[in-house]
């Protein structure tokens, strides 16, 4: 078996057309070789006497031969090569076949009756190919030189110079009498225009097609340059919003520490004589520490689910997450003077999820409606199912959130006016985290809120085994 390492580079489609071109010729030569051995024999049995059969025969070995050299080159021009040599040997390659052609076309013609002989329409034919594959000077060039072999012949045959194959024995005197010769004409002039549409209209068709490829590909350029560009701005976007993160972290570790700063330092610069005036200082400080650690431990979280941390996952009931921590909260609730109360399905289906993050959800929600209620109101939590998920809500009497704020709820460090006013305890990142786990386990969270008439989050789970979709009836 032979096998071409050479055949390294796919072909370009451009060289692909190229290559097919120089086949097309080819192949078209070994039946015009066939052909004509055809006539040759065929005109040779009717007319023996008239044509000269041999130096005809000679001419169709010729023309095989130079084909089958052709052939051979041709299977050599395929091994891959850079596009531009590429060119230039086939632009060669294309010249020498056709000047070929057109000298064996003029001694044929010669051979067969010269001006009289009907194949003269074959000229024509190799013009208008020529005229499509090349650049217009070299099909003007073929011009004058199809008009030089055909005029020179038939000059020279006329003043003697050449011999005349007379095809009066063929054709009788009056050559449109003469039905063979009539039906030849029509035969030469049919296979001329016949060819003609055959190969204008394949290399036209192809041309079309190779053209829609390029436009196929602008067009799919264009697509990509619209999308690059657009994620770039949505890069450029994360960029901002990543340097404004960080912005507002630093202040926000920055304020505790100033504090715990100043209380140290009114007690290192003798303000604070007495140790229990020093003590409530240091009390302050250390409160004020426990705060920046919550930051931190609730930034650290953030960006652990950022990173798409999901945690140990496992087949969890969300009514009994809540139901161990509902005691402390209960506790909260109550020191504050709120109504709490617990609705939970008691044949909840699990969820697949990881049971401290679900806690984490709880608690947050929990504590910010007990956070955000005044003192009398009511907060109730309620653990639900629908066919494709489990529902947990958390419903308050509290503040309420207004319209406007309730879309930046889940942004980091976002906290209403309201709740600021009403404590200054707060990170303003529970919500996000709530909002990255809940997301990260394919569920949703949204909140339904009236200002001064109170609030309630819902977040929902997905199933771990949704139920079948077909009903058994
Ligand atoms: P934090 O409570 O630490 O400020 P969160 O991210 O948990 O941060 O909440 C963000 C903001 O959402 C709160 O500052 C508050 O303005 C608002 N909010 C959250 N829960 C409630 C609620 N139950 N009632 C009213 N406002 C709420």
């Amino acid at each position: 078996m032979v096998v071409d390492i050479h055949v390294a580079r796919e072909p370009s489609p451009a060289e692909a057309e190229l290559l097919s071109r120089l086949d097309w010729f080819i192949r078209l030569r070994w039946l015009a070789v066939s052909g004509l051995l055809i006539t040759i024999g065929v005109v040779g049995f009717i007319f023996p006497a008239v044509f000269p059969l041999l130096p005809m025969l000679v001419i169709a070995a010729i023309i095989a031969g130079y084909n089958l050299a052709f052939w051979l080159y041709a299977r050599r021009l395929r091994l891959p090569r850079s596009e531009d040599t590429y060119r230039r040997r086939y632009r060669e390659f294309i010249h020498l076949q056709i000047v070929l052609d057109l000298v064996a076309l003029t001694v044929l013609l010669h051979l067969a009756g010269g001006r009289e002989n009907p194949f003269a329409f074959y000229y024509v034919f190799y013009v208008i190919i020529v005229s499509i594959l090349l650049p217009q000077r070299s099909a003007f060039v073929y011009a004058g030189l199809v008009t030089a072999l055909f005029g020179g012949l038939v000059f020279l045959e006329h003043i003697g110079l050449l011999p005349h194959t007379d095809l009066a024995p063929v054709t009788g005197v009056a050559s449109t009498r003469n039905s063979l010769y009539v039906l030849g004409e029509i035969g030469a002039f049919a296979s001329t225009v016949f060819l003609v549409v055959y190969m204008a209209s394949g290399i036209a068709r192809r041309l079309h097609e190779r053209t829609q490829v390029y436009l196929d590909t602008v067009r799919s350029l264009e697509e990509r340059t619209q999308e690059l560009s657009e994620a770039n701005a949505r890069l450029r976007q994360a960029d901002k919003a990543r340097a404004d993160f960080v912005l507002v972290v630093t202040h926000e570790l920055r304020a505790p520490i100033a504090a715990i700063q100043s209380f140290l330092r009114v007690i290192l610069e003798g303000y604070a004589p007495n140790p229990a005036k020093q003590r409530e200082l240091l009390e302050r400080a250390d409160a004020r520490a426990t705060e920046m650690l919550d930051l931190i431990a609730n930034l650290l979280e953030l960006s652990r689910l950022t990173a798409g941390e999901q945690g140990e996952l496992k087949l969890l009931d969300m009514g009994e997450v809540l139901l161990n921590i509902v005691d402390v909260m209960r506790v909260m609730a109550e020191h504050k003077g709120l109504m709490f109360s617990v609705e939970v399905d008691p044949h909840l289906p699990p969820v697949r999820a990881n049971e401290s993050r679900l806690k984490e959800v709880w608690t947050n929600l929990i504590s910010n409606a007990i956070k955000y209620t005044p003192s009398g109101g009511i907060v109730v939590v309620s653990a639900y199912q629908t066919p494709y998920y489990v529902v947990g809500s958390v419903r308050d009497t509290g503040i309420g959130i207004a319209p406007e704020d309730q879309a930046r709820l889940f942004t980091p460090f976002f906290r209403t006016e309201g709740a600021k006013s009403l404590t200054k305890e707060g990170t303003g990142l529970g919500l996000s985290i709530v909002k990255q786990i809940v997301e990260s386990y394919g569920g949703r969270i949204w909140v339904e809120s009236r200002p001064g008439q109170g609030s309630k989050f819902s977040f929902a789970l997905p199933r771990a085994h949704p139920p079948a979709t077909s009903s058994t009836g």
